[in-house]
């Protein structure tokens, strides 16, 4: 009996499983796919094209995604008359892991963003953004290839879980005057006021994560991203919590820079992840000025949205910025950018953005020869300075393509 009310699973294909603590992948697993708004058509289209020749080349048709079309944003409300239908949500948690193109959050107020609802109802802690510089794409920093970090975001507390009352409003009011009697804390009585949670339960759970990815992918280290200086129980709390995760969790594999420095001449012994954390405030100067010193990262929500854009920026800006929204299992990978309108339908923009979040979700699905087939695919194109208009701008002898033209160049680049 399908799971779903109003939308028809595919005839042909297999539920990828959760099987022992594992994900257990069909070799023709149904994968939902949100195409998007606006440019999305366009990119979904391109990289889709660029996903199913990988596999096929990777696997000599042994293996295929069988890609079930669920909906959300505007092409949603025209088909089913709501932004977000329970059949996409049920579909993605389903079939547990999923992709999806940008989604136009409609503007006006009590419209919470649809990428926020996904990533609160299915619990997708983790917001996951690897950000390295290929070789030909033109940026604004003199070594980009010194960039090579995988942001590890938490996604479902600090300021974004929406807590707040507006200025002047009965709600506001009352929480000024609860914090003033009961704390003797002087708050503007004008003021909009919010709440800030951090918790040890959703700071574990998202460094551990972290952690986990840099000792299976033999990364250097981990480095703790917070503002503890000036909010000691939130923020503050975030880097204690981290360290006890490390120390409790990881110790024998895992070392301080507190350790390094002090017994072993500053140098980490091998077999070690090492394990350190940084101001957010410094991390924006040291991630511009000498970004060899990252690697992993594992922050807070806020600190992690304004991190992976900076960063992002600094390898080719946000066409080419993928992303995952990942729990222990489930998972939605997606274009980072938003629905860029004004381009919607001209077989314009860079689909990198969905391309690359389609290796992640390959990766997170043990098919990693697919994966790598692509990013070869990739780097190849980008020497060639074949490229669409957003990095063809900023390139000298560039050979500016359509969108997809530039997955028909990465499809041929497999060889
Ligand atoms: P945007 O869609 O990200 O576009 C801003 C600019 O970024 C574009 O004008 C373009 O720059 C560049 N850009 C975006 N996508 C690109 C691509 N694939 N290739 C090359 N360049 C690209 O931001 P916005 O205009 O602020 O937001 C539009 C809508 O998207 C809003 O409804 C917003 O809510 C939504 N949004 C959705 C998501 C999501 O679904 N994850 C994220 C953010 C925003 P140039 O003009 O310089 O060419």
């Amino acid at each position: 009996m399908s799971v779903l009310e109003q939308l028809t699973p595919p005839k042909e294909g297999n539920r990828i499983e959760i099987t022992d603590g594992r994900l257990s992948v069909p070799n023709q697993p149904i994968v939902p796919f949100i195409e998007g708004d606006g440019t999305g058509p366009d990119i979904w289209r391109a990289s889709k094209r660029i996903f199913d020749a990988a596999v096929s080349a990777a696997y000599s048709g042994q293996r295929k995604i069988v890609w079930f079309e669920v909906f959300a944003g505007e092409k949603a409300h025209r088909s089913f008359g709501t932004w977000l239908p329970e059949d996409t949500l049920r579909a993605f948690q389903h079939y547990v892991v999923g992709i999806k193109g940008p989604l136009t959050t409609p503007v006006g107020g009590g419209f919470r963003s649809l990428n926020v609802t996904l990533r609160q109802l299915l619990d997708l802690y983790a917001c996951v953004r690897p950000v390295r510089w290929f070789e030909g794409v033109p940026s604004p920093v003199k070594h980009p290839e010194w960039v090579d970090v995988i942001i590890f975001r938490e996604n479902s507390e600090d300021i974004y879980m929406g807590l707040e009352h507006p200025s002047r409003s009965v709600e506001a009011k009352k929480l000024i005057e609860f914090v003033r009697a009961e704390f003797g804390w002087k708050v503007r009585e004008d003021a909009g006021v919010g709440l800030k949670p951090m918790s040890p339960f959703g700071t574990k759970r998202l460094v551990r994560k972290a952690i986990r990815f840099g000792l299976e992918h033999g990364r250097r280290g981990v480095t703790i991203v917070h503002k503890g200086n000036i909010m000691k129980y939130t923020e503050g709390a975030f880097r204690e919590w981290a360290y006890e995760v490390a120390r409790e969790e990881f110790g024998d594999v895992t070392i301080t820079w507190d350790d390094v420095s002090k017994h072993h001449d500053g140098k980490v012994p091998p077999g070690r992840l090492l394990i350190q954390d940084y101001i957010a405030d410094v991390t924006f100067q040291h991630l511009l000025t000498r970004p060899r010193d990252f690697d992993v990262i594992a922050t807070g929500n806020l600190n992690g949205d304004y991190l992976s854009d900076a960063v992002a920026a600094q390898v080719g800006g946000i066409g080419m910025a993928p992303g995952g929204n990942i729990s222990d299992f489930h998972a939605i990978f997606e274009a980072t950018h938003g629905t860029a309108p004004k381009y919607a339908g001209l077989d314009k923009v860079n689909p990198g953005s969905v391309t690359l979040s389609g290796v992640m979700m390959l990766e997170h699905m043990g098919w990693g020869e697919a994966a790598q087939r692509i990013i070869k695919a990739m780097e190849k194109t980008f020497k060639q300075k074949i490229v669409t208009y957003d990095l063809a701008r900023m390139m000298d002898g560039a050979r500016e393509v359509k969108t997809s033209e530039f997955a028909t160049a990465v499809i041929d680049n497999m060889g």
